[in-house]
């Protein structure tokens, strides 16, 4: 985990994204010790895209990862429906 990094925090603030329902697999690792890599899947309803658009929740989730100067971020919808083991 790097250093200056609140997990707890920034989960917060994704679950409080509109459409979010639910969030697993949330990493966040330093690549070289001066880099940071995040992933999540966001458990999302299935038809998302009509009411909300995938690309601002993208982005919203961007903006709070540019504070933390976070450079490769990897996103994955799992839509209702779908099934995803759910580890840690
Ligand atoms: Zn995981
Ligand atoms: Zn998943």
């Amino acid at each position: 985990m790097p250093k200056g990094i609140n997990t707890n925090i920034l989960e917060e603030k994704i679950r409080g994204i509109s459409s979010i329902e639910g969030l697993h697999h949330l990493h966040i690792w330093s690549i070289d010790g001066k880099e940071h890599a995040f992933s999540v899947h966001l458990e999302v309803p299935y038809d998302t895209e009509k009411r909300d658009s995938i690309v601002n929740i993208k982005n919203k989730i961007r903006e709070h990862l540019k504070e933390l100067k976070v450079a490769h971020i990897t996103i994955q919808f799992d839509f209702s429906g779908e099934s995803c083991e759910k580890k840690e």
